[in-house]
């Protein structure tokens, strides 16, 4: 732009020169106004049509346009012409700048102005005639745009529709306007250029940003790796290529430090190759980890382990090593685990000695062990299952057909159901069955099995135990038998002996009355030796007559046994009381009792069992006047009676013997008895399902106990009927 436009006034008459001063002054007025559009942020386009219109109207017939060189500085593009063709326009566009290109390729092309005043003759339009004057172009001066530099930018182009050639003024014109362009270019360039250069840096910053967050993620990667690593209870460490150590989880430190083979900060840059190198010697697991921490490191296998012992002065361990490969870029990296795993060896250890102990047991009690699997209808069976089947293991098929094949056939319908009920809705499988040998010997056999389910409720497993019982088979068959014989000559004997007992007695009966009558009628006539004879014949005969009746009692508890039924134990110990009634009077007795309850019993026999006890009682008292005290307590399951006494007591030795038949702590001059009556007592006890037992000390008293257990009514074990007499 020129510095002092209105210097194109000088040299001019006065009236043209107001003339041309107020047009000038108008001109600058429109730089002005063109000049802040361009400060307020006018885009390009804008600025070059307002710079377009300015020149317009300042040099009337003028029509105005600006190209734009490319950055390549080869082509121009259009810029702003609103007055000119739009075909022309699009003619131009894209034009290539060089020597004899019309007014503005060549202006843009030498950098300097270049005017044609006509258009149809000027060489440097040769190409471009036809085209400029079919739009009625004739004349144009094209004026270089620079930039402040003196760089070409593009091109300032007036046009005119006749052949003319410009004034002083028009130059002038053409400058400003091509200054006012440049300006306008340069300014957006340089806005261009600083978006990009704040495109830029904020892409820097997005840049710097990411790779602050990316450390930032690396280190809590690595932080919550080694928080990870820590909260593992196995030792771990990661080795560099050479085998040292870069870093260790917590465990491994403290594992370190506990067995003072790494102090506690230098774990970390110890090679550990050559720990377990130097280890060698005195360790073969060292050198064997060694081996295998060489042959990760080189690629040779993928990842080694070994499990060792590992013992220290106190306690008796084992680990497990492993050793991995980890690469990710370069160098080789290992990682290192040792875990603990004494508790899995014990655990090991124990299943192995249990199962030795098993199958030991298993084959001394020669039981054999099976296992279905019923999805697969396979069926194994340990050794000892061949031997129980009596077949060889090359006939079995190991399929379920192969087990009932062996079933007796009278057995195999309900084994076969019995199978089939505990694979469906059982999980314990318990039965005896036949089966058949090769030699077509018959043998029973136990079986007991667990079953095994899924998720689903699905059978999926049957393990289980065969073993012979034929031998318990029989030998149970043979105890019937001798237990029916038994019972049988039982009978046939305690018939005998009530038979006999009672048949007995009458001849007894007669030797008494006998014996008594001569005492009677030789009173006097014998001689002192005759008499005590004959005193001693009565007395033996009358013994024998109680031994004979006690016996008979003895039999009689099984063989006359009444029926079991609700008793009122306080009648059965009233009715024993009169029966003692004389005893009682003789001995001043003093007798208390709780009240008693009702129970299930033979009430004959209760009262019977209470008589002999209190009998006792008083008999073995001595001097002291007899206290007897009969309680019963309600007992788990039934009642417990006791009769107590303030007699002689017994020695503890004496507490078992004296319920055996005949057992006698006395002579008859001291106590009479025959030894009978807690035998009596006992077998009544035990026909009522109880028990009978004696607490006493010496010179203390005695308390007999029994228990009635609680039943329902039902009939005695020994019909009353058992017996004819
Ligand atoms: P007997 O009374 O006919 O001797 P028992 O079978 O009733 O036979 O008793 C066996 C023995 O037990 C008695 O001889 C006696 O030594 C001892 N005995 C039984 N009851 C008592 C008791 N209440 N106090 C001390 N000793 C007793």
């Amino acid at each position: 732009m020129p510095s002092k436009p209105t210097t194109l006034a000088a040299g001019e008459c006065a009236s043209e020169t107001s003339d041309v001063q107020a047009r000038f002054a108008a001109f600058r007025g429109r730089q002005i106004q063109v000049l802040e559009q361009l400060a307020a942020g006018a885009s390009l386009e804008r600025t070059f049509q307002a710079v377009v219109r300015m020149i317009q109207e300042q040099s009337p017939g003028t029509i105005a346009s600006v190209l734009l060189l490319d950055p390549d500085g080869l082509h121009l593009r259009h810029g702003a012409a609103p007055d000119l063709p739009a075909e022309y326009n699009r003619a131009i566009d894209g034009l290539a700048v060089g020597p004899g290109v019309g007014s503005c390729g060549t202006a843009a092309f030498h950098g300097r102005r270049v005017i044609v005043s006509d258009i149809a003759t000027d060489p440097l339009w040769q190409p471009f005639k036809e085209l400029a004057l079919g739009h009625g172009l004739r004349a144009c001066w094209s004026e270089p745009i620079f930039d402040s530099h003196g760089r070409v930018l593009g091109t300032f182009a007036m046009y005119h529709r006749h052949a003319c050639h410009p004034s002083e003024e028009d130059l002038q014109i053409i400058r400003v306007a091509a200054h006012m362009a440049g300006i306008a270019i340069e300014r957006q360039r340089t806005e261009e250029a600083f978006r990009l250069a704040e495109r830029e840096r904020d892409r820097l910053e997005r840049d710097v940003e990411e790779q602050r967050r990316t450390e930032e993620l690396r280190q809590v990667s690595e932080q919550l790796a080694m928080a990870t690593l820590d909260a593992i209870s196995a030792n771990i460490c990661v080795l560099g290529d050479t085998g040292v150590i870069t870093s260790v989880n917590q465990a491994w430190l403290d594992f370190a430090e506990e067995n003072y083979f790494l102090q506690r900060d230098s774990g970390l840059g110890t090679n550990y190759l050559a720990v377990c190198d130097a280890a060698r010697e005195k360790c073969e697991y060292a050198g064997a980890f060694a081996n295998g921490l060489r042959a990760v490191l080189r690629g040779e296998v993928p990842e080694f382990s070994m499990e060792y012992p590992c013992h220290s002065p106190t306690k008796q361990r084992w680990f497990s090593g492993r050793v991995t490969r980890f690469q990710s870029g370069q160098p080789v990296r290992l990682v290192v685990v040792h875990e603990n795993i004494t508790a899995r060896r014990r655990a090991e250890e124990e299943l192995k000695t249990i199962s030795s102990r098993l199958l030991v047991a298993t084959r001394a009690a020669k039981i054999g062990i099976w296992d279905f699997d019923p999805v697969n209808n396979r069926l194994v069976w340990d050794d000892q299952m061949f031997e129980v089947y009596g077949i060889p293991k090359n006939r079995f098929s190991g399929a379920y057909e192969a087990w009932e094949s062996s079933l007796h056939p009278d057995d195999l319908q309900r084994g076969r159901e019995e199978v089939a009920t505990a694979l469906r809705e059982k999980d314990e499988f318990d039965t005896e069955f036949r089966i058949l040998w090769p030699d077509k010997s018959i043998h029973h056999l136990k079986a007991k099995a667990l079953v095994q389910r899924d998720d689903a409720g699905q059978a999926v497993q049957m393990i289980g135990a065969n073993w012979d019982i034929t031998e318990q088979k029989v030998a149970a068959e043979e105890l019937k038998r001798a237990v029916a014989e038994l019972g049988r000559s039982n009978a046939d004997l305690e018939q005998f002996a009530n038979v006999a007992s009672h048949d007995l007695q009458e001849p007894l009966r007669a030797v008494v009355g006998c014996a008594e009558l001569l005492v009677q009628d030789s009173a006097g006539r014998l001689n002192a030796d005759d008499g005590e004879l004959l005193t001693h014949i009565v007395e033996g005969t009358r013994r024998m007559q109680t031994l004979i009746r006690d016996l008979l009692a003895y039999s009689r508890v099984g063989s006359r046994g009444g029926w079991l039924t609700p008793t009122d134990s306080n009648k059965a110990l009233a009715l024993a009381l009169t029966n003692l009634d004389t005893s009682i009077r003789e001995r001043d007795a003093v007798i208390t009792h709780d009240a008693l309850p009702t129970l299930v019993a033979d009430p004959t026999q209760l009262s019977q069992l209470l008589q002999n006890l209190i009998g006792n009682a008083l008999k073995f008292c001595k001097e002291r006047r007899p206290e007897i005290h009969i309680g019963a307590q309600p007992r788990e399951g039934g009642w417990q009676f006791s009769v107590r006494d303030n007699g002689i007591g017994i020695e503890p030795q004496y507490r078992e013997r004296i319920f055996v038949i005949f057992q006698r702590l006395h002579t008859r001059a001291e106590y009479a008895g025959t030894g009978i009556g807690l035998a009596i007592c006992k077998r009544i006890v035990e026909r009522h399902g109880g028990r009978i037992w004696v607490e006493s000390e010496p010179g203390h008293g005695s308390t007999f106990h029994f228990t009635i257990p609680q039943k329902e009514e039902f009939s005695a074990w020994t019909s009353p009927t058992a017996s004819n007499r």
